[in-house]
């Protein structure tokens, strides 16, 4: 075994070169741990390819030696998808030196970058060609585009925009023999068999690595509305983001639930931050943008939130009077995670349901949950106008953590028993990664696991990509 890792890494120092082979303790520990450092793993070394055909090469090689292979971008995800596990035998490839953007073309509002490229430097990119690509996530400085397509992140825009998925038009993949697919198509149709690329969108480096993709880019917005609603219970938040669908159109961007628990961390984190309306149980955080110039956008959304006070809808409400303004009501909802870091562990769920559904969650799990945990206290925030909400369970001021992460399991039963039960999701945009590998098998049914192991099986038979994520490994003769 030790020649044979020996063998493949004199080949794969042949293909990308000695310096590009990270085999040093140091330089090898950063790629070994998640983001939140609740993962870590081994690997043989960490390859970092420049070109498509050096990745080509490179899993060619280990497919001959039957190595498997972890890919990973920013290393920013939140399930432990980009850590390799711990026996050891992976190598794991790092696409952070194929940063290029290949092609921008503006006149098809499209741009072709390689998939190691930060998700900031694409939208610069498309700044600079006088457009805008939508999707946009606080690790943007960090995350690729390639680990944005795999996750099929979500983020703060998908109201207006959609998903990863809905962004990109074509991609260029390195199968698991190897072979490169070239469908770098810049097409908004394009119905010709099978669409290829949807299989490895959300696939989380487990059927193809992505080294290359065609974004679709948006115009810029001309106007911003940025608002902080008061909301008296969620039923009113639901009614108030139906409200503001209808005033505004395609116009709104972004709808954001805090709860006043979150709104009260971040505070306490950042106490420069503002408290414009206090004492409300919830807050929806609402952006509109327009292409337009013009006064119209301001005077709609100030329209509809005055309408909504007046029915009862929401408490009050104000609109940033200047961008200043509306970057510190952002950042009251930017830093709830990182100020709940800074609180302790806590036990994380990254749910959807449908809008019309999460009033009567809330409740109910919230019961559930403080019936069998009184020293727990829930942080929720999240994408309201997705249905996606960031439903956290902390220990209670006083409580130490560990009483409650040891039993997660246990707290993680209740939430998606409740969420499963009113059609929803265990996980809405961050992925399964290792982390949710059981509860996916839990939580989908056996046709639907079958088939997802049936698409496995097609495009990585001998199992090389990423073992151990989104399923279980295949028990293989
Ligand atoms: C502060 C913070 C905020 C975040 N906010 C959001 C948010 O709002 N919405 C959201 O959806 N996520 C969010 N995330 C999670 C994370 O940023 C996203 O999942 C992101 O898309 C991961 O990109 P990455 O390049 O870091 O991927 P990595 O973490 O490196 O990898 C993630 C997964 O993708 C696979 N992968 C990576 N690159 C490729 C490739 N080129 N080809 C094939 N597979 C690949 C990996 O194997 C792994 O399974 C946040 C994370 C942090 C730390």
């Amino acid at each position: 075994m030790a020649a044979t890792a020996a063998t493949l890494r004199e080949t794969l120092s042949t293909i990308v070169g000695d310096a590009q082979v990270l085999v040093d303790e140091d330089a090898v520990a950063p790629y070994l741990v998640d983001a939140r450092q609740r993962f870590r793993g081994r690997a043989s070394a960490v390859v970092r390819p420049g070109s498509t055909d050096e990745v080509a090469a490179v899993v060619r090689a280990c497919a001959r030696a039957g190595i498997t292979v972890v890919v990973q971008g920013g290393n920013t995800g939140l399930c432990g998808g980009a850590t390799p596990d711990a026996s050891g035998r992976s190598i794991v490839i790092s696409l952070a030196r194929m940063r290029r953007v290949r092609e921008v073309d503006a006149a098809n509002a499209t741009l072709t970058v390689e998939g190691g490229v930060t998700l900031a430097a694409v939208q610069a990119a498309a700044d600079a060609a006088g457009l805008r690509f939508p999707l946009s996530l606080a690790s943007e400085g960090s995350c690729t585009i390639g680990g944005n397509i795999a996750t099929n992140a979500g983020g703060t825009a998908v109201l207006r925009y959609g998903n990863t998925r809905a962004q990109v038009l074509g991609l260029e993949v390195v199968l698991a023999d190897g072979r490169v697919w070239n469908g770098l198509r810049a097409l908004r149709k394009d119905n010709t068999g099978y669409d290829m690329k949807q299989l490895f969108i959300g696939s989380e480096g487990t059927l193809g690595i992505v080294t290359a993709a065609v974004l679709a880019l948006v115009p810029p917005p001309r106007e911003r509305a940025t608002a902080l609603a008061a909301v008296p219970g969620l039923a009113q938040a639901v009614l108030l983001l139906s409200r503001l669908k209808d005033a505004l159109g395609s116009r709104l961007t972004g709808f954001e639930l805090m709860s006043d628990v979150a709104v009260g961390l971040s505070r306490k984190h950042h106490p420069d931050l503002p408290d414009p309306l206090p004492g409300c149980p919830w807050y929806a955080l609402i952006q509109a943008d327009s292409s337009v110039a013009g006064p119209a956008l301001a005077a709609d959304v100030e329209g509809a939130l005055a309408e909504a006070v007046s029915v009862g809808v929401a408490g009050d409400a104000t609109v940033a009077a200047s961008a200043e303004q509306a970057r510190r009501l952002w950042a009251l909802r930017e830093n709830i995670s990182e100020a709940q870091r800074r609180e302790g562990p806590n036990v994380k769920h990254d749910i959807a349901l449908p809008a019309s559904a999460i009033p009567a969650f809330v409740a109910s799990c919230g019961g559930a949950l403080a019936a069998a945990f009184p020293d727990a206290r829930l942080v929720v925030f999240g994408h309201l106008g997705d249905g996606n909400l960031h439903y956290n369970v902390a220990a209670a001021p006083g409580v130490p953590a560990e009483t409650l992460m040891r039993r997660a399991a246990d707290i993680n039963r209740i939430v998606y028993d409740e969420v499963t039960v009113r059609g929803g999701t265990i996980s809405a945009e961050h992925g399964i990664g290792q982390l949710k590998r059981e509860a996916l098998a839990r939580y989908r049914g056996p046709l639907e696991l079958e088939l997802m192991r049936r698409v496995k099986d097609a495009l990585d038979p001998q199992g090389i990509f990423n073992p151990g994520k989104v399923l279980a490994d295949a028990v293989r003769a």
